[in-house]
């Protein structure tokens, strides 16, 4: 039986209880947050967006942010509610919520699964007290553990995230921390490697010498390494730093590397809409009290709703979805772009890349080998020009 065409709702929270040192995402920290004003803002915004998208069936909705976990469970409840009173939910629908493993979220696992999440992604980073401590987190190796103890009875599904490639870390090290995970790990683990992103306290810090991240020889390693163990362990990777068993990967993240439609609502949030035959792309105003007075005075925090050209639709395609293991069908390719990859990309660019072993094409689909997607950035620049 074939699934329904992917349509998913991300919702955001901006909210954390401190910053991390390496996160540049829309994040920030409040001492207070008037939580009935930020639940009916995000309400008003699903209204907004179910009048253009009102007959598809949802088939995954996503609490990111920011801290989710920070956010009541009547909120939660009352955000799944209104979808599924504005949208008709697929029976396979997969409700995910980012969660960090302290203990007082923990205690919340239960509740947030009464109000209908069936899924977990919990920020686990480290399971070393020295690696968390280094990257800012509120947590311990013991809370996290017992976090994970409760995700697994509480939720039908559950993931939870690594951080490598941390400075003096050697390979038989991760592989030892690895070998920890695959212990406690369900049936999906995303495994991300440092990065120093600009505007981040690492990027200070980094800038200053205060640390090192591992060379380039011993990054490649690690990822190797990863690679390697977690497929021997019946979770490959189906995307850069995502593994799971096949069948267990996030319905949710899935959409938008298929170049799927989402709807996008909260700060900052971005999402894609097909919309009378035209690709249109949303973005949110990103501060938080700024979007909250907007969705308050409009109804929407929309910021910016522009027309995907053509050129820009391919590209975003090609970025998204050879980052998969999959690659890109050539149905979805058609569907999305009306072409068929001999006719919309260089053939004097794709042949050389092939030959090289970075892409490969069949009469399936387009998809980068291992080799080419550990280095995707440098395939898409010589595929795109
Ligand atoms: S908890 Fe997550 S979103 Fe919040 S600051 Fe840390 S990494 Fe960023």
């Amino acid at each position: 039986m074939s699934r329904a065409p992917e349509f998913a709702i991300y919702v955001h929270w901006p909210f954390c209880k401190s910053k991390c040192p390496y996160c540049d995402f829309n994040s920030h920290v409040r001492a207070e947050i008037d939580e009935a004003r930020w639940r009916h803002a995000l309400l008003a915004d699903l209204d907004h967006y179910a009048g253009e998208t009102g007959g598809r069936a949802v088939t995954s909705i996503f609490f990111g942010g920011g801290t989710p976990s920070l956010m009541s469970a009547a909120t939660v409840a009352a955000v799944i509610d209104r979808i599924a009173a504005r949208w008709p939910l697929d029976p396979a629908v997969e409700i995910t919520l980012e969660a960090n493993p302290t203990s007082v979220e923990a205690e919340r696992f239960r509740d947030f699964r009464m109000a209908g999440v069936n899924r977990a992604s919990l920020g686990v980073q480290a399971l070393e007290d020295g690696a968390l401590k280094f990257l800012g987190r509120a947590h311990d190796a013991r809370e996290a553990l017992a976090a994970l103890d409760v995700a697994r009875r509480t939720f039908e599904r559950f993931s939870f995230d690594l951080i490598y490639a941390r400075p003096r870390q050697t390979v038989a090290e991760w592989e030892a921390e690895l070998e920890r995970a695959l212990d406690l790990a369900g049936e999906h683990l995303s495994v991300y490697q440092l990065t120093i992103e600009a505007g981040t306290a690492f990027a200070t810090a980094h800038a200053r010498g205060d640390f090192a991240l591992p060379d380039e020889e011993t990054q490649a390693q690690l990822y190797e390494t990863t690679q390697a163990r977690l497929a021997a362990a019946g979770l490959p990777a189906y995307e850069i730093s995502n593994h799971a068993r096949p069948g267990a990967e996030c319905r949710h993240n899935l959409a938008y590397w298929r170049s799927a439609d989402y709807v996008g609502v909260g700060p900052g949030a971005h999402g894609r809409l097909t919309l009378d035959g035209s690709r249109i792309a949303t973005r949110q105003l990103r501060a938080p009290e700024t979007w909250l007075a907007a969705a308050e005075r409009q109804g929407h925090g929309s910021e910016e709703r522009v027309t995907v050209a053509p050129p820009e639709h391919l590209e975003e395609v090609l970025m998204m979805g050879l980052r998969l293991a999959e690659g890109i069908s050539r149905e979805r390719f058609r569907t999305a772009l009306g072409a068929e990859f001999e006719s919309a990309l260089e053939e004097k660019r794709l042949a050389p890349l092939i030959e090289e072993g970075f892409l490969v094409l069949d009469e399936q689909h387009l998809a980068a080998t291992a080799a080419g997607r550990q280095r995707l950035n440098a395939v898409l620049a010589a595929l795109l020009g």
